[in-house]
C-alpha cells in the first residue's frame, strides 16, 4: 500500500512499524504505520499530496512534547518534521529558522548573539514548529512576542506565508491548529540587549522549572489548559489527587499539575487519570478541565 512512497522518499526517511512512544517526550504510544522523517518542504508536499490522493491518513509532529499517543497507535502515515528541517540563520535582529529546530537550540543562539526575546524557550522541549502551532510560552513571555512572519504549507499543498494578525495567536492556540497547516519556518524579530542580562535570565527560568517541574520523568508537560481565575497545580493539590497513580501514571507529587510516567504506563492509564483529575474538578470547582495535551491515534 505504501509502496510508491519510496518512490520519492530516500528509504532511510521512511520507518515502518515505528514505536511512537519513541518518538514522544511521554515514552508512550503504540506504532504508526509509516513514520517519514522529511529533510525538505519538497519532501512534506509530496508525501502529503501522496495521502490525499490515496485517501491515508497523516499526522504532522514536531518532537512529540506535547503529545500523548494511544496504545494502538497510529493508522497511516505520520510526519516528524522536529527530526531534520533544522537549519537557521541570524541577520540583525532577526532569526529565520526552520520548523524542525529545537527552541532551546534557538534561545541559546539568539543569546550568543546578544539577543533578548527568546529567554522563555529555553526549557520548553519542542520544535519550533511545534512551538508556533501551540504558541507555546512560559514565564510571561510567548511565541506571539516573537514572531514576525510563519511559512506554512496549506491544505491544497502549497506555500503560504502568515503575518501575526493572520496567527490568531492566543493561550496554546493558533491559527495553524484550527486549519490543518503545517509550519514549515518563521521569522521571529528579537532585540539587542546585554548578553548578561539575557543569560540570567535564562539561568533564572532554567531553575525555577528544575525546583517546581518533574523533568526526572517522562511527560508532556503541563496535562491541562489553564482556567481562567485558577492555577491547574494547586487546584489537584487541594482536591487531594497529588501523588495518585493508575498504574504507571502518576499526578507528580513535585507539581500536580503534570502528569509523568513512572515506569511502563500506557496511554490508558494516563488517560483514566485525566479522566478522575476532570471529574474531581468538576464536582470540587464545577470546572471543565480540557487537556493541553493533545491525544492520538486509534481509540
Ligand atoms: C518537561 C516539559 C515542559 C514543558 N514546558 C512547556 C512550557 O513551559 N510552555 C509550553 O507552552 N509548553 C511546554 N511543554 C509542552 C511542549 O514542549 C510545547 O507545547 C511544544 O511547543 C511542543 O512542540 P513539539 O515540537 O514537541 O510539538 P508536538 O508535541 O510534536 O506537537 C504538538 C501539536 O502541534 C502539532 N504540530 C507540531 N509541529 C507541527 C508543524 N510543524 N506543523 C503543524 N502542526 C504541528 C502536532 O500535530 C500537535 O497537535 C513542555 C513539555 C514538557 C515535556
Amino acid at each position: 500500500m505504501y509502496s510508491e512512497l519510496f518512490d520519492f522518499l530516500p528509504r532511510e526517511r521512511i520507518r515502518i512499524n515505528e514505536p511512537m512512544k519513541d518518538h514522544s517526550s511521554f515514552k508512550i504510544g503504540g506504532p504508526v504505520d509509516i513514520l517519514v522523517l522529511p529533510e525538505s518542504v519538497e519532501e512534506i508536499q509530496r508525501t502529503i499530496h501522496y495521502c490525499r490522493e490515496k485517501d491515508i491518513p497523516y499526522f504532522i509532529f514536531g518532537l512529540g512534547s506535547n503529545l500523548l499517543v494511544r496504545d494502538k497507535g497510529i493508522r497511516g502515515v505520520a510526519i516528524k518534521v522536529g527530526n531534520n528541517l533544522r537549519n537557521f540563520s541570524i541577520f540583525n535582529e532577526e532569526i529565520f529558522a526552520e520548523a524542525g529546530v529545537r527552541l532551546a537550540e534557538l534561545s541559546q543562539a539568539a543569546a550568543d548573539y546578544n539577543l533578548g526575546g527568546l529567554e522563555f524557550a529555553e526549557g520548553i522541549p519542542g520544535s519550533l514548529g511545534g512551538a508556533v502551532v501551540m504558541n507555546a510560552g512560559a514565564y510571561g513571555g510567548e511565541m506571539k512576542d516573537v514572531l514576525k512572519e510563519v511559512r506554512a504549507i496549506t491544505p491544497d499543498g502549497k506555500l503560504s506565508s502568515f503575518k501575526p494578525e493572520e496567527m490568531k495567536l492566543r493561550y496554546r492556540g493558533s491559527i495553524f491548529q484550527e486549519e490543518e497547516l503545517i509550519v514549515v519556518s518563521a521569522l521571529m524579530q528579537l532585540r539587542r540587549e546585554k548578553a548578561e542580562d539575557i543569560r540570567a535570565r535564562m539561568q533564572d527560568f532554567a531553575k525555577r522549572r528544575r525546583e517546581k517541574q518533574p523533568l526526572e520523568y517522562p511527560s508532556a508537560g503541563s496535562t491541562f489548559r489553564r482556567p481562567s481565575g485558577f492555577f491547574v497545580g494547586p487546584m489537584i493539590e487541594e482536591m487531594g489527587l497529588k501523588g495518585f497513580k493508575v498504574g504507571g501514571a502518576e499526578v507528580s507529587r513535585k507539581h500536580a499539575g503534570f502528569i509523568i510516567n513512572t515506569g511502563n504506563a500506557s496511554a490508558s492509564e494516563v488517560l483514566e487519570l485525566i479522566a478522575i483529575v476532570k471529574a474531581k474538578a468538576k464536582e470540587h470547582y464545577g470546572i471543565e478541565l480540557e487537556t493541553e495535551i493533545k491525544v492520538v491515534g486509534e481509540e
